[in-house]
């Protein structure tokens, strides 16, 4: 296992922030770490990347403790802590070789780097002279330059324009595919358009941990439609993927299907092969935001 988390505990004083957590990441899996504030992920993140050591449980990196082999593990992890603590005053290139020097890294990877992240235009620029989003490329680069096999990533994305929002994913989609992530956000898109696996927490425990697939279908939608004459419930419950069915009154039908796929053409299609008129249709749809809500407000 890339990364293997059993029965983490960690309080803060007498305020548990970490409550009995167990999960584990195979190599190359992107994991998106989805939670409300103060849900406990950047504790987790910390304690994977050996910033905190002070915790109850077993952590490792590749089979390897964080605790006992700190040294090693820390080589193996790439990370980009939640506030990016760049030296402002700094250049780009400058920056990079003070962590080149720290991990005893060949200058020419600086350039590679550079390159890579897309910040060849800004390596002579101050990093105070930047944006949000150039900012990010700069910490990004900083944790990928030792070319770890863990990539460990606190709300990448939080405070970029919709631009720069698309560019860092771009370039975490693009490492993720040949290292094993593990990034935090609050935007359940973000995990929509990068990962294919979430783990959810809450109150320092995990509420979910599943395959985007199998979360997504526990999606639902409902659609208020009304006929104009009455319908048998067993003829509406041929429908495909109707999840339920109620009787709003007389000929209107509340269906709810449990698929993100817009089911009106269905609904449709069933009225004109029964000789159906539709007077009205409306979908809401219970959209994955809202699923995670439901997990997260207790
Ligand atoms: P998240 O990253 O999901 O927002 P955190 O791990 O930052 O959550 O915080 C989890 C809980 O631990 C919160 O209640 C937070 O207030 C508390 N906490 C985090 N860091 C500290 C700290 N250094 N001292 C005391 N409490 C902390």
């Amino acid at each position: 296992m890339s990364i293997q988390v059993t029965n983490l505990i960690k309080f803060y004083g007498s305020q548990p922030a970490v409550d009995d957590v167990s999960f584990s990441l195979q190599k190359g899996e992107i994991v998106g770490f989805l939670g409300p504030n103060g849900a406990g992920k950047s504790t987790v993140m910390k304690i994977l990347t050996s910033y905190l050591k002070d915790y109850q449980g077993v952590v490792k990196i590749n089979d390897i403790d964080v605790i006992e082999n700190t040294l090693v593990t820390q080589k193996l992890i790439g990370y980009l802590p939640e506030h990016n603590p760049l030296y402002l005053e700094m250049y780009v290139r400058e920056y990079l070789g003070l962590h080149a020097d720290i991990y005893k890294v060949e200058k020419n990877e600086i350039e590679n780097i550079i390159k890579e992240v897309g910040l060849t235009s800004h390596a002579n620029k101050k990093i105070n002279e930047l944006s949000k989003g150039f900012r990010q490329r700069v910490g990004l680069a900083a944790a990928l330059l030792h070319n770890p096999e863990v990539l460990i990533l606190d709300e990448p994305t939080t405070g970029l324009d919709p631009n720069q929002l698309v560019e860092i994913r771009e370039l975490i989609r693009k490492y993720g595919k040949n290292k094993t992530v593990l990034f935090s956000t609050h935007i359940l898109q973000e995990v929509e358009a990068i990962c294919d696996r979430v783990i959810i927490l809450n109150k320092g425990k995990i509420v979910a941990d599943e395959k985007l697939e199998s979360l997504r279908k526990k999606a639902l939608q409902i659609i208020e439609v009304e006929f104009d004459v009455k319908v048998e419930s067993r003829f509406l419950e041929q429908m495909a993927s109707l999840k339920n069915l109620h009787n709003v009154f007389d000929t209107t039908w509340q269906l709810t299907f449990d698929t993100l796929e817009d089911m009106r053409p269905q609904v449709f299609d069933f009225a004109q092969q029964n000789g159906l008129k539709i007077l009205n249709m409306n979908r809401q749809n219970k959209s994955l935001e809202l699923l995670f809500k439901e997990l997260t407000q207790s």
